[in-house]
């Protein structure tokens, strides 16, 4: 099943796009336009719809926060379609020269996108007519992510960094602690809305980042001790009764699980990241 739609905040439009081969799209993805900046690029899955609903936008420049396959999925066509620069970070510049795989339910929900080169690097800022951003490094959900803030308006463009208040599964190589350390980052800037990539949060966006943080800060502190007491990722599993969502494990062979959130949390102990105070 497909869905478009969109929505207006003060000067941002949000356009929201949902697939699903079955039933009704779990996910959604948000596409963010303010001033002749578009943000991310969408799934390949809605590539269709995205450029003929984009289309009519006076897009100048596009910004990419990281280089998954739900932001990146139309990005050469939509650099046909405005013939516009393609800004990011150095590290997303280099991921995307060579993308990492993805898995079967990635390809089927998201599907894949092919590599990328001629990014314009910005590590600090960008400026756009009226708007100027601050360039926000949010590693830990994928390590080349950062967010976008906007301190005259307090908007902040979050990327992946919410989605949501719990998470349900990991990707295989996300850091836990990393999360933390970002989340916390981003909870010292002055900001009002989050425009989440995933689900925009219009009000009380510090609330919920602190309720995501909170869930992060339990979850890692309970398997670092276990971890401790010397129990393994299967018994650490029981002992704080998480529940597997196995339609997605197994779709995915393995590569989204909450099992990878109990290993992220034993290789940041291991490794000695450390929480930011
Ligand atoms: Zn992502």
């Amino acid at each position: 099943m497909k869905s478009v739609s969109s929505f207006r905040y003060e000067e941002v439009e949000g356009f929201r796009f949902g697939y699903s081969p079955v039933g009704k799209p779990k996910l959604l993805v948000y596409i963010y336009f303010i001033d002749g900046l578009l943000i991310d690029t969408g799934q390949r899955q809605m590539q269709k719809d995205i450029i003929e609903t984009l289309k009519p936008l006076p897009v100048q420049q596009i910004f990419i926060t990281h280089h998954h396959e739900d932001h990146t999925g139309n990005l050469a066509e939509l650099q046909r379609q405005f013939d516009c620069a393609v800004l990011s970070s150095k590290l997303c510049s280099k991921m995307m020269e060579a993308p990492p795989k993805i898995s079967f339910a990635q390809q089927l929900v998201w599907g894949d996108r092919p590599a990328y080169k001629g990014f314009e690097i910005q590590e600090s800022s960008i400026a756009i007519n009226q708007f100027k951003f601050e360039i926000i490094p949010i590693p830990g959900h994928a390590a080349d992510m950062v967010a976008l803030y906007e301190p005259n308006k307090k908007w902040l463009f979050s990327a992946d960094l919410f989605i949501n208040t719990y998470i349900a599964y990991f990707l295989e190589n996300e850091s836990i602690v990393d999360q933390i350390n970002s989340i916390k980052t981003v909870l010292k800037l002055d900001f009002e809305v989050m425009f989440c990539a995933h689900k925009p949060i219009l009000e009380n966006g510090k609330g919920k980042l602190h309720k995501k943080l909170n869930f992060l800060l339990d979850f890692y502190e309970q398997v670092a001790e276990l971890h401790q007491k010397g129990f393994a990722p299967k018994q650490i599993f029981k002992k704080l009764q998480l529940q597997e969502d196995w339609f997605t494990r197994l779709l995915s062979g393995g590569a989204l699980s909450k099992m990878n959130m109990v290993k992220s949390a034993i290789r940041d102990f291991e490794v000695g990241k450390e929480i930011k105070y």
